[in-house]
Formats: C-alpha cells, sequence, structure tokens
C-alpha cells in the first residue's frame, strides 16, 4: 500500500523527476523500500509543504515523532493538514516540562498538573489521535527512573492503547535495569528506545534477547552503522525489532540523512532493508493489522 503511495506520487511528478540525478527517482525498486521515520521531530518554522516534497522525492511514506520544543497540538496540526503522512506522538514537551518544574513530584505523580496531563493524554489515545509516546527524555537530561510511577503510568497506557512509548535514555548500568524492569513489567507495552540508547550491538543484542517487547530506533546511529559490521548482523539477527529515524533540525540535514539511510538499506538483503525501512514501523503503528 505504501508502495504504491508513493509510485502514485511520483507518476504525478514525473516531469519533475526526469530532470534530477538518479537518486531522486523515487518509483521505489525492491532494494529501497520506502521508508516510514520514526524520529523526525515537528518544530514551528519549517515549511511543512516543502518537505512533503521532500518525502515524496526521497521516497519517504510517513515520518513523524512529537513536536519540539512546542505543544502537543502542533503535531495534531500537521497530521491533520498532511493525513497519512504525519505521524503525531505526544508528551515530548509536556513531560519534560514537568521534570524541570516538580522534579520528583512529577515522577512520583504528586504533582495535580501531571494528573492532568496524564488523563488529558489518555483521552486523547481513547480518540485515536496520537500514534506513539514520547520522544520521552529520562537521561540525560533532568534523570529520573524509567520505571518510576510516571513512566509506569505512561507504560500502561501504551498497553491499552497499543501505542509505542518511545525513551530517549543512555545505555548506563542503572537506567538499563529500570528500562529492562518496565520492560518486563507488563509484555503488552512497546518500547522504542531511541538511539538504541548509543550502546553498542553486544549491549542492545543482549536486551533484545531478554524483552520481546523492546524496539529500537536507529536515529544518529548511521555513521556506526555504516562502519562497524557487527551492527548489520544485529540487524540480521533481530530484522523485525528496528525502525529508522532522522532526528535532525533542518530539512538539508534531513535529505542527507536518508540518503544515508539508502545506502545502509541497499547494503541489507531486500527482505531486512523493507522490514527496516517501512514494515516495522507499520507494524508498530497498526498492531494486529
Ligand atoms: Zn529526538
Amino acid at each position: 500500500m505504501l508502495a504504491t503511495r508513493i509510485r502514485t506520487a511520483c507518476r504525478k511528478m514525473l516531469p519533475l523527476i526526469l530532470s534530477l540525478p538518479p537518486f531522486h527517482i523515487c518509483a521505489v525498486s525492491a532494494q529501497s523500500p520506502p521508508i516510514i521515520d520514526l524520529h523526525f521531530h515537528f518544530a514551528n518554522g519549517w515549511d511543512m509543504d516543502a518537505f512533503t516534497r521532500h518525502m515524496d522525492s526521497l521516497g519517504i511514506a510517513q515520518a513523524g515523532n512529537a513536536a519540539r520544543g512546542a505543544p502537543d497540538s502542533l503535531a495534531l496540526e500537521w497530521a491533520e493538514r498532511y493525513p497519512g503522512r504525519i505521524i503525531p506522538f505526544a508528551g515530548k514537551e509536556a513531560i519534560r516540562g514537568f521534570i524541570r518544574s516538580d522534579g520528583e513530584r512529577a515522577w512520583t505523580l504528586q504533582a495535580p498538573a501531571v494528573i492532568a496531563y496524564l488523563r488529558q493524554l489518555e483521552d486523547a489515545l481513547k480518540a485515536g489521535q496520537f500514534k506513539g509516546i514520547g520522544e520521552i527524555n529520562i537521561y540525560p537530561g533532568p534523570r529520573f527512573p524509567a520505571d518510576s510511577p510516571l513512566m509506569q503510568r505512561l507504560w500502561s497506557l501504551s498497553a491499552a492503547y497499543r501505542v509505542p512509548l518511545s525513551i530517549h535514555m543512555d545505555a548506563r548500568d542503572e537506567p538499563v535495569a529500570e528500562m529492562e524492569r518496565l520492560l518486563a513489567s507488563d509484555r503488552r507495552g512497546t518500547l522504542i528506545w531511541a538511539h538504541a540508547g548509543g550502546a553498542g550491538p553486544a549491549p542492545v543484542r543482549r536486551l533484545m534477547q531478554a524483552h520481546p517487547n523492546l524496539y529500537a530506533d536507529l536515529s544518529g546511529r548511521l555513521p556506526a552503522l555504516m562502519r562497524i559490521r557487527e551492527w548489520k548482523v544485529l540487524l540480521e539477527e533481530f530484522p523485525d525489532r528496528f525502525v529508522i529515524g532522522s532526528d535532525v533540525p533542518t530539512l538539508a540535514e534531513f535529505v542527507d540523512t536518508i540518503r544515508s539511510w539508502r545506502k545502509v538499506l541497499d547494503q541489507l538483503p531486500p527482505a531486512t532493508a523493507r522490514k527496516l525501512g517501512h514494515e516495522n514501523a507499520e507494524r508498530l503503528l497498526n498492531p494486529g493489522h
């Protein structure tokens, strides 16, 4: 379905495509599957018409996560304006704001504003407005436990409404132990570990083996993926558990990043490239389909 959507977009653009170098040709080949970018932050000031044009020419079916430096509503606004292309997540800036202003009272669920926000978030999830929760910043930043009452509440929302919870958490012993407790507490929840926590292939392998509900987005990991053979071995071992992300602040960097992703995908067996490119993200975003 995604491939068809992109092919249709490409046909409309044929006169333009003919004038571009071969890389831009977006008739997606078996080697170059459509991409779903699950780590793209919305921000005020992006030229979204230009962005969606680039999505078409780069073969990107969908992109999203939460707004950066803006309320959840911005992601919803964009999702409405570009139906089927923008994936709205909720919670990134709101939760970060509560942790900053209320500290421990926020992550122990003693601050009334947090309780009110979580109620509002649940209503929005119930209404199907958001496709995910996150990216929640756990470590670094104002650090708070990955299995705190606040995270357990978000985890229960992930399980109940079948939406992934994306977290940014560097792979240090203590936060990893907390994350493992959260993962084990309810296997119906799904966790996307942003940037695979910056960890190397060996610890990621151990965690993937131990936790079937752990996924990782590979934003920020392109240099390692291109250089380290063991990463590609790991992707082959767990082809269903990784998704692609860009996580860059400008349109120019976005275009470069997606081009680099194409290079990585083209080096993988076609079935694995399709899974990483879009199939895993589709499954996470539409569980049960
Ligand atoms: Zn991010």
